[in-house]
């Protein structure tokens, strides 16, 4: 099988009437949008199979999780991805309706990373118009995003685990720039007794220190000139712990302050937490996160560092 550098040599071997090397790397990735179908794979693969669930408009950060998923699928074993907009994970009036779906370039961006399975249902696939049955995690999604969506951990965790019966994996990654889902996760697998094995991934980032997101595009030039500030507080918080500042006061004001310097920002969250339990905390301690969700304009971003 012929792997191509990027859409620039695939085009170059069609040009040069290598239709078959062409087609046959086209070929690579399958493509289900029926749990049925999705699952008939999932029965006979037989292969170590690793998961990365996705809402789409793949960036950076997913190729980054679906490079640690191939890793981790080793030779023999096969990466899967999910695109799916989950409506149950949206509050009324969110942005379900205007979250960007760009199918075309997905699947490119899939076929050009080596995806081997590409599963990308619609919400009337997934979701039976009487469907009755949820999954929540009742202690780390009353803080932080939990406590800011409600509701929308339970939407996280009934998706995955749905994705992980129809889709069977051995092992899913996700991300750490959505820290308390991928502890919220973890917790259901270990209660659930799901054997799937969860890997967390760092953060990926933009030259400055923008998280990578979906999201980024709603941003407008003013905004998106002032985003860097998110991190640059992010990093202040963990420099000042570094230097031996232990009150989160102290911390949390400094970063404060940073982001008030953005005009554009609303900041809906800033805290110190303990990285296990999410709980606020007053002290830092090792093991301590400061996480933070911002608005500028309408477009909500999330980030965190670890502390000290
Ligand atoms: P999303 O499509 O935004 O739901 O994200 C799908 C997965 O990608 C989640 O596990 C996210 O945590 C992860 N992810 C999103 N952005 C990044 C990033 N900048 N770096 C690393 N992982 C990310």
């Amino acid at each position: 099988m012929v792997a191509f550098k990027d859409a620039a040599h695939r085009g170059a071997a069609i040009a040069e009437s290598c239709l078959a090397c062409a087609l046959a790397d086209y070929r690579k990735v399958q493509i289900f949008s029926s749990v049925r179908e999705a699952g008939a794979s999932s029965r006979k693969s037989g292969k170590r199979r690793v998961l990365v669930p996705t809402m789409g408009a793949l960036h950076r950060g997913h190729g980054e999780l679906i490079r640690i998923a191939r890793e981790a699928a080793g030779p023999d074993g096969e990466v899967a991805v999910s695109i799916f907009v989950n409506p149950l994970q949206f509050a009324p009036g969110a942005d379900y309706e205007k979250y960007p779906r760009p199918k075309k370039d997905d699947e490119e961006f899939c076929r050009s990373a080596g995806v081997d399975i590409l599963f990308r249902p619609s919400a009337k696939e997934m979701y039976a118009a009487d469907f009755s049955v949820s999954v929540e995690e009742g202690f780390l999604a009353n803080t932080l995003e939990g406590k800011s969506r409600p509701g929308h951990f339970r939407g996280v965790c009934t998706v995955v685990a749905k994705l992980f019966h129809i889709l069977a994996p051995r092992a899913a990654v996700f991300g750490e720039k959505d820290f308390q889902q991928l502890a919220i996760i973890q917790r259901m697998v270990r209660d659930l007794n799901f054997p799937i094995e969860i890997i967390g991934a760092p953060t990926v980032r933009e030259g400055d220190g923008l998280a990578c997101s979906s999201r980024n595009r709603y941003l407008n030039q003013a905004e998106r000139q002032q985003v860097p500030v998110l991190r640059a507080a992010l990093l202040e918080a963990q420099r000042m712990a570094a230097q031996g500042e232990r009150a989160a006061p102290m911390i949390l004001d400094a970063a404060r302050e940073m982001i008030a310097s953005a005009p554009l920002a609303r900041i809906d969250y800033l805290e110190l937490v303990n990285a296990e339990t999410l709980q606020p905390i007053d002290i830092v301690r090792p093991n301590s996160l400061v996480a933070l969700a911002v608005f500028f304009g309408q477009t909500r971003l999330i980030d965190n560092i670890r502390v000290p």
